[in-house]
């Protein structure tokens, strides 16, 4: 993932900032908005704000245990949708609910008979 270093950069109006007070009358500003040095100094400086203040460099990763209920449904429905682990299982067991052995919850999730039987709690046989 790059971020061009240009107007929309969200680190632009600090760049800009600091290259206008520090050396008004600039050379070469990338993205027409700073020089190199000014940039590399607001992007050091927001990155030790973030360390300072704790935030994640990135965002955090998805709760593995998180399940979206409507994609249960539809995958449960026999629509084709991208479940996380949690969710095949939220899917299989309302789907054994419905009176589905994990023969048919295996087709109907695109999963193995071994998949489903696991998602089901049951030992694959
Ligand atoms: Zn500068």
């Amino acid at each position: 993932m790059s971020v061009h270093l240009s107007g929309s950069h969200p680190l632009a109006t600090v760049a800009g900032r600091r290259c206008r007070q520090s050396h008004p009358g600039r050379g070469f500003l990338l993205g027409g908005v700073a020089c190199g040095v000014c940039w590399e100094a607001a992007i050091r400086a927001d990155e030790r704000l973030a360390v300072e203040c704790e935030l994640p460099a990135a965002p955090p990763p998805p709760d593995r245990e998180y399940v979206d209920l409507v994609a249960v449904e539809r995958a449960a429905a026999g629509e084709r949708v991208p479940l996380t682990r949690a969710e095949k299982r939220a899917a299989a067991v309302r789907l054994a609910a419905a009176g589905y052995g994990p023969g048919p919850i295996s087709v109907r999730l695109a999963v193995s008979g071994a998949t489903a039987a696991l998602l089901l709690g049951r030992v694959a046989s």
